[in-house]
């Protein structure tokens, strides 16, 4: 007979630093995911059934598996995408605060609550619970490919849910040891979470699964794709998508911590960064010498693949053509670059690249870059910085540099945009309590925080009945003339209040 979960096909991961083959992987087609999701399915009636600390006592045990593992993990990230180990190291301690929020809050978040009933239903009790959804398809991307997918894996897990997690292809190691450690650390919930590796057809299958839930991080057209599959099944879909983060300078800003944070919010991670830095308008008092302080500290950055390097290659062998195509409309549609220019572009690196003027209407400012580059425009005022900022179809993150802590508040409080830090950058992606998620082509629905664990439940309200009410409106036999009376003094109530 033949053996349907045999995986029909491989791929090889490839390192972006030297193009050495690093492994091979299976191909999961629509046989291997459905296992994958009965497996899950199986281990989340039990591990749903658990009370909430021993969920947590499991997944606190599944993060110390990953804190001791953190060399091979932080060495798989870094081989994989070519990041640097700073860079990988970074995202891996991200990742384990991240699920240690979510294990530690999970069930003060979603637990059982009593709710008013008001005066209508004065004789019920009421309770709110959140129940998980049953099991959630994470499909992944490659840029963060464990702080990412953990931001669902983690919060979807620790609200009661099992999980199947489609990595990239470009980073299918770190999935697939992610859901390793977990069978390492909590063999009794083994299958809980099952990493199955593959390009856009496994990503299309797990969609097409009949999973409770799609969680997807990856650019907004691919998002399209699998909400258009997910819709076929009304399969509830989430969206974390790309950016075009505006970071806004103010007249009083302490330029030198402005610059810095703008250098490495755009370069670090070779600008492979959802919530990277990759618009700034500077008040025009201000713009030339940050741009100065820009170029100073952006000149000094070596992309590269050894220890020394400042940022790895571009990991997708693609992605270098789109900022050599978003350099040149710019450049041509008036833009000057101060550093570099897309001679920086080459052979799989970028060296920074810092350009000003660059007309509103170029690529370089309407469509997400992923690269280490930064646009600093001039502009007259803050009010002209906001509408600017808002300008874009995307809507993830933004910032505001400002030595005024009212003017810093007031200029978030005008962004469009999920998250918003106030001298520095992307420091809402350190605060696990925080959601992260936008709007626009940005995506929608939030990871993180206690939006975050919600986002994988469902909330049942319950009523029980306490005493026989006086009137009861659910029922044919109460008198006509009582009904009225509860209708008529509802009704004067509601006049007067
Ligand atoms: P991508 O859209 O190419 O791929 C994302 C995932 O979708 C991959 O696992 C891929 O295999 C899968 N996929 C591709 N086609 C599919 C299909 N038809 N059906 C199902 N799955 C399919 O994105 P990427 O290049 O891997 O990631 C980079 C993008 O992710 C950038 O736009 C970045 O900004 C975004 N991102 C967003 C966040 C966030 O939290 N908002 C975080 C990290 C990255």
């Amino acid at each position: 007979m033949t053996d349907t979960t045999l995986p029909a096909a491989t791929f090889t991961s490839n390192s972006p630093a030297t193009g050495r083959q690093l492994a091979e992987y299976p191909v999961a087609g629509p046989a291997q995911i459905a296992a994958a999701v009965n497996r899950a399915r199986k281990a989340s009636a039990g591990w749903a059934a658990l009370p909430a600390s021993r969920r947590r006592e499991h997944l606190l045990r599944w993060k110390r598996q990953l804190a001791a593992s953190f060399d091979t993990v932080a060495s798989t990230v870094s081989a994989e995408t070519g990041k640097t180990r700073g860079d990988a190291e970074l995202e891996m301690i991200l990742a384990l605060e991240h699920l240690s929020w979510a294990a530690r809050n999970a069930g003060r978040v979603l637990g059982r609550r009593r709710i008013r009933t008001g005066l209508l239903a004065v004789n019920q009790g009421a309770t709110l619970v959140r129940r998980p959804l049953g099991v959630i398809g994470v499909i992944g991307p490659w840029n963060y490919p464990v702080f990412t997918p953990m931001g669902s894996i983690g919060y979807a897990l620790a609200a009661g849910n099992g999980v199947v997690f489609k990595p990239s292809e470009y980073s299918p190691g770190s999935g697939v040891l992610l859901a390793e450690l977990f069978d390492a650390a909590v063999p009794e919930y083994a299958g809980l979470l099952t990493t199955v590796t593959g390009a856009a057809g496994t990503g299309e299958a797990l969609a097409r699964s009949r999973v409770d839930k799609v969680a997807f991080t990856g650019s907004p057209g691919t998002a399209r794709k699998v909400m258009a599959v997910c819709a076929e099944s009304l399969t509830p879909f989430l969206a974390e998508c790309g950016g075009k983060d505006a970071v806004i300078v103010a007249a009083d800003a302490d330029l030198d911590a402005a610059a810095d944070a703008i250098v490495w919010g755009a370069m670090g991670n070779a600008g492979q960064t959802c919530v990277g830095v990759e618009r700034v308008y500077a008040v025009r008092e201000v713009h030339q010498a940050l741009c100065t302080k820009i170029v100073e500290r952006a000149r000094e950055l070596r992309p590269g693949p050894g220890p020394d390097a400042a940022y790895g290659p571009m990991t997708m062998p693609g992605q270098t053509a789109v900022v050599e195509r978003h350099l040149d409309e710019a450049l041509a549609a008036g833009a000057r670059a101060v550093l570099g220019g897309v001679e920086s572009v080459s052979e799989g690196y970028v060296e920074p690249v810092v350009l000003v003027d660059v007309p509103e209407h170029a690529t370089a400012m309407t469509e997400e870059t992923f690269g280490p580059t930064v646009a600093v425009n001039a502009v007259a005022d803050l009010d002209e910085a906001i509408s600017r900022a808002n300008l874009s179809r995307y809507a993830l993150g933004a910032a505001v540099f400002s030595r005024s802590r009212r003017t810093g508040s007031a200029v978030a409080s005008r962004l469009r945009s999920g998250m918003v830090s106030v001298n520095s950058v992307l420091s809402f992606a350190i605060v696990p309590a925080l959601p992260f998620g936008g709007s626009g082509d940005s995506g929608f629905g939030r990871i993180h925080g206690e939006d975050g664990l919600r986002a994988f439940t469902a909330p049942q309200s319950v009523t029980v009945q306490r005493f026989a009410p006086p009137v009861n409106l659910t029922s044919f036999t109460a008198p006509a003339a009582a009904k009225a009376r509860v209708v008529s003094l509802v009704r004067q109530l509601h006049e007067r209040r």
